[in-house]
């Protein structure tokens, strides 16, 4: 998949290119090509992303030969939207089908000053770390620039925003949905170049947060080319807790992805900035107190603070959400440590659009789907017998 023109091998027809996913420079390339001049790209990014216009009929700055001739090679495709739900706490869930016929979820949760998109990176995910629905559901392929940036574009629409006088917004965006953001490193930072850029979305830098669970060197060469804001998914204070939950960290351990987080940090211009820890508590798993007082330690030298996330549910999990009382011992202990926590409300738990919870219907090519499955009809089965 790819967001540039491609060939059909079953008809020979070239595929016209996705305009969605063209940063404002390519899209100035595809006007120089035409023999036009390259402020085209930035007057067709605007009508896109800013007015919400996909028809390149109504891009009325462009004129009609020139109009004619970029719809022989380019058009805009967006995600097909399958359904829409919406919780009583105001959350919005989407089911977005994409090309080849696999489903996203994403997730869109209003707070009283900000509204919060969750947007996802890949059909499932490849890293299946034990408590996250997403995993179970396999990995089917990365999304494109167009698929990825095509979420925030939906979201937009459905709140009118496109159009002046819009009381939801999306202020701000959170890679954090279906997928692993760093595996599928060029399109995620592509999309959010655009979420970013004044002539599309316009996001402050501090207002996207690419959250990640280690992919130790694709993190070193993000700081390199982007400065969005970091969260980085521990869930665990040690090697041997964390290589059972996180599979990842037996490649990139903990004091090698910390110190990753860090380089992040110091590669920024802004020296107050943070990194968000992502600690996702299950209960009498990661929830002791012993746990807060080795991350305290771990996390010394990172200017961060912390996200305590109560465990979601879903079916077939192994795991339970922490206990009230653990969940406050266990902030009041980092708290005493002299860090900023924040506890993760859960949202939209009523229709399954809560943290971790996001699955989506992949066409999975690694088996894994199958084997969750098989594992969910074998506890169906026991139950039944049990009652
Ligand atoms: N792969 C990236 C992006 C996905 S974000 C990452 O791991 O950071 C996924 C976040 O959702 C994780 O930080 C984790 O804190 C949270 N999460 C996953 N499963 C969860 C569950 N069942 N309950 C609560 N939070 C969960």
């Amino acid at each position: 998949m790819s967001d540039e023109s491609t060939v059909s091998l079953e008809t020979g027809q070239v595929a016209k290119v996705n305009l969605l996913g063209l940063s404002g420079s390519r899209l100035g390339d595809l006007f120089e090509e035409l023999g036009e001049k390259r402020f085209r790209g930035t007057q067709i990014l605007k009508w896109i992303h800013q007015m919400g216009t996909c028809d390149l009929d109504e891009m009325s700055n462009l004129s009609k030969p020139l109009r004619t001739r970029l719809a022989t090679i380019g058009e805009v495709r967006l995600p097909e939207v399958v359904s829409c739900q919406d919780s009583v706490d105001g959350t919005r869930k989407w089911l977005i089908r994409l090309e080849g016929g696999s489903c996203i979820e994403m997730v869109y949760i209003p707070e009283r000053d900000r509204g919060t998109l969750c947007v996802s990176s890949q059909i499932g995910c490849a890293l299946d770390c034990a408590f996250c629905a997403t995993g179970k559901q396999g990995f089917n392929r990365d999304l494109t620039t167009a698929e990825i940036i095509g979420q925030v574009w939906i979201a937009a629409n459905s709140f009118g925003q496109f159009v002046p006088g819009a009381t939801r917004r999306v202020t701000n965006v959170v890679m954090m949905g279906m997928g692993e953001p760093l595996m599928n490193f060029d399109h995620v930072v592509d999309a959010m170049n655009l979420m970013l850029d004044d002539n599309a979305y316009g996001l402050s830098k501090r207002r996207v947060t690419l959250s990640t669970a280690g992919v130790v060197p694709a993190l070193d060469k993000l700081g390199d080319v982007s400065d969005v804001s970091l969260a980085i998914s521990l869930h665990a204070p040690n090697d041997a807790l964390r290589n059972q939950l996180v599979p990842i960290n037996r490649k990139y351990p903990l004091r090698e992805f910390i110190d990753s987080a860090r380089r992040y940090l110091d590669k920024m211009p802004d020296n107050r900035r943070k990194v968000t820890v992502e600690y996702t508590l299950m209960d009498r798993v990661n929830d002791r107190s012993e746990h807060a007082r080795e991350l305290a330690e771990l996390l010394r030298e990172l200017p961060c603070k912390i996200n305590l996330i109560p465990f979601n549910p879903f079916p077939g999990a192994d795991f339970k959400r922490v206990t009230n009382t653990a969940l406050n011992r266990f902030r009041d202990i980092l708290h005493d440590e002299g860090y900023t926590v924040t506890v993760r409300t859960t949202r939209g738990d009523d229709i399954a659009a809560a943290c971790g919870q996001l699955a989506g219907e992949v066409n999975d090519k690694t088996r894994r789907q199958a084997r969750y499955k098989r594992r969910l009809e074998k506890q169906q089965v026991i139950k039944m017998i049990e009652a």
